[in-house]
């Protein structure tokens, strides 16, 4: 089945946003197969943004991001990857579509609640940066034969 890596933002977190988001992806018929909380190191930071690390915004993406803990996800589910891009909505939260994460919950591109991986490649990238394949549980939801 396919995969991604999803991650509450520090001011998601600080928000009180993380049962709001998990609820959502849940709700959808995508199924949790690993989550943990933490601050982040500032090596996974650099792998994990570093196609943006020559950015301007980049010192500022980065000390945001090391600001607080993030909430840390795999989810599972069939087109997990353009399924969860669309249900967080555009980078920009002001361009975000309502009923999106970032269209509901925040103002700023700066502080956009959650990211999520752009591709499978990047998944898998991003998978391997932030989780150790033991922390990651495959297992059958209940309700599975009415999801697909
Ligand atoms: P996405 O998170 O939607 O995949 P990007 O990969 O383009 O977006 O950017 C990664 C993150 O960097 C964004 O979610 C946002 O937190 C931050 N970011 C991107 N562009 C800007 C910008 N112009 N100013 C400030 N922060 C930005
Ligand atoms: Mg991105």
């Amino acid at each position: 089945m396919d995969r991604t890596f999803l991650m509450v933002k520090p001011d998601g977190v600080q928000r009180g946003l993380i049962g709001e988001v998990i609820a959502r992806f849940e709700a959808k018929g995508l199924k949790m197969v690993a989550g943990k909380f933490e601050m982040l190191p500032e090596e996974r930071v650099m792998e994990h943004y570093a196609e943006h690390a020559a950015k301007p915004f980049f010192p500022g993406l980065k000390s945001y991001i090391m600001s607080g803990p993030c909430f840390l996800m795999v989810f599972e589910g069939k087109d997990v990857v353009a399924v969860t891009r669309k249900m967080i909505g555009a980078t920009n939260p002001a361009e975000a579509e309502p009923g999106t994460i970032r269209g509901d919950f925040a103002m700023e591109i700066g502080m956009n609640v959650i990211h999520g991986s752009d591709s499978y490649e990047t998944a898998e990238r991003e998978i391997g940066i932030h989780f150790r394949p033991e922390e990651i549980i495959s297992y059958e939801r209940a309700d599975e034969k009415y999801l697909y």
